[in-house]
């Protein structure tokens, strides 16, 4: 599923180019191009669905891959303290409606706790 004008379809595809930090068969992740805190990755699938519950009961496999890798990107990049979020509805702070996760930390691997 690709949506046109999707800014993050664009990004699962190369179309725009991201700082990408790993791959899998169903996600992929990238640096926030604002960072919030010292690690702030975000992680999408490649289908498009406009929110992680749509992607939930769409295609829950995508979903399990996608917590997976996020898993594995912040065991590499941070300490061990990290928040995983997926702000869902422009009233909680939505502002692109491409599922994303956003794996942020203050405490990059081999920061000094
Ligand atoms: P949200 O507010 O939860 O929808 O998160 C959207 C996030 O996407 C924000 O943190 C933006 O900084 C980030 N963002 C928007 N465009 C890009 C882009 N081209 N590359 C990387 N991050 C982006
Ligand atoms: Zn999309």
């Amino acid at each position: 599923m690709n949506e046109t004008n999707c800014i993050f379809c664009k990004i699962a595809n190369g179309e725009i180019l991201a700082r990408l930090v790993a791959e899998s068969e169903h996600a992929v992740a990238f640096h926030d191009i604002a960072p919030a805190q010292p690690v702030h990755v975000l992680i999408i699938p490649r289908e498009h669905h406009a929110n992680v519950s749509d992607l939930a009961f769409a295609n829950p496999a995508a979903l399990v891959d996608l917590m997976q890798l996020a898993s594995k990107i912040a065991a590499e990049n941070t300490n061990g303290a990290f928040r995983f979020t997926f702000n869902t509805g422009a009233e909680a702070g939505q502002t692109v409606f491409h599922a994303h996760g956003h794996i942020l930390s203050k405490q990059p691997k081999g920061s000094i706790d």
